[in-house]
């Protein structure tokens, strides 16, 4: 798959995949770069060599397929928040769900298993292709440091990486227009809603790269996202029941806010281990 690349600052790079629609971001200092996210790989390592000759660390703003899959091209070590570090022993909740929705439509709709194992493939992360190391709270590339905020909700162990000398965050799937909150185990709403509103007011941020759209967002998104969840965590729960029958699973789209349209998709849930 072909990535754009685009300079969003001064050694700072974002690499899109347009057509999956998922975004890395290389940072550059003036020893070490740091790319953020893998996608789903293809030709990454071509589009980040493109950019810069560096020695590179890898990191992911969270273990979902679709920001992770690449890390199998890199022989370097992987640093993921600690509550995503990949475990071949524990599955986590998001592969607890795959691993459950695959096995429904398998039993129930007939899906042929070959095309199972592909969706597996694809966005399950193979714990064994990589060594995965825990996040320290800051990284340093030589004359420029990352620094590491966890904001557990959408995964155990989702990060966010700020960087001081752009005034930006690279918020993954954590704060952005559409968020899917997996927060069962993770975190409840309120505590999320708590965490994006500390995050709020941070100083000294001015723009939010989130990962699924190439738009950059004013800081000030962050306290409508955190107003949203706040409205959110007052809304009645509702019982929805699912064929697999996780049990109570509430989901709320379309919250408004002042500045574009939110939609976060709140999952409570307690899962069939
Ligand atoms: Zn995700």
């Amino acid at each position: 798959m072909k990535y754009h690349i685009r300079k969003t600052a001064e050694g700072t790079f974002s690499i899109y995949d347009p057509i999956y629609k998922v975004g890395c971001h290389l940072l550059c200092g003036n020893q070490r770069a740091l790319l953020i996210d893998t996608a789903f790989g293809g030709e990454l390592k071509e589009a980040v060599r493109r950019c810069t000759d560096l020695p590179l660390i890898v990191a992911n703003t969270h273990v979902h397929g679709d920001h992770s899959k690449g890390n199998e091209l890199f022989d370097q070590p992987i640093y993921v928040g600690a509550g995503d570090l990949p475990d071949a022993d524990r599955l986590s909740a998001y592969q607890s769900l795959i691993r459950e929705g695959t096995r429904v439509l398998r039993e129930r709709y007939r899906f042929p298993q070959s095309l199972l194992a592909c969706v597996n493939r694809r966005y399950v992360v193979d714990p064994t292709k990589n060594t995965y190391l825990p996040l320290p709270e800051e990284i340093d590339l030589g004359n420029r440091r990352i620094d590491l905020y966890p904001m557990p909700g959408h995964t155990e162990g989702s990060v966010i990486f700020v960087d001081e000398q752009t005034a930006t965050a690279f918020s993954g799937d954590a704060i952005a227009p559409t968020t899917w909150l997996f927060t069962d185990p993770a975190t409840r709403i309120r505590r999320y809603a708590e965490q994006v509103e500390s995050f709020a007011g941070s100083v000294g941020i001015q723009r939010i790269f989130p990962s699924h759209s190439r738009a950059v967002l004013p800081f000030s998104f962050v306290g409508d996202f955190a107003k949203t969840l706040r409205d959110l965590a007052d809304l009645p729960s509702v019982h929805i029941p699912l064929r697999w029958d996780y049990g109570t699973v509430r989901i709320a789209t379309d919250r408004r806010s002042s500045i574009c349209p939110i939609r976060v998709f709140y999952f409570d849930f307690q899962l069939n281990q």
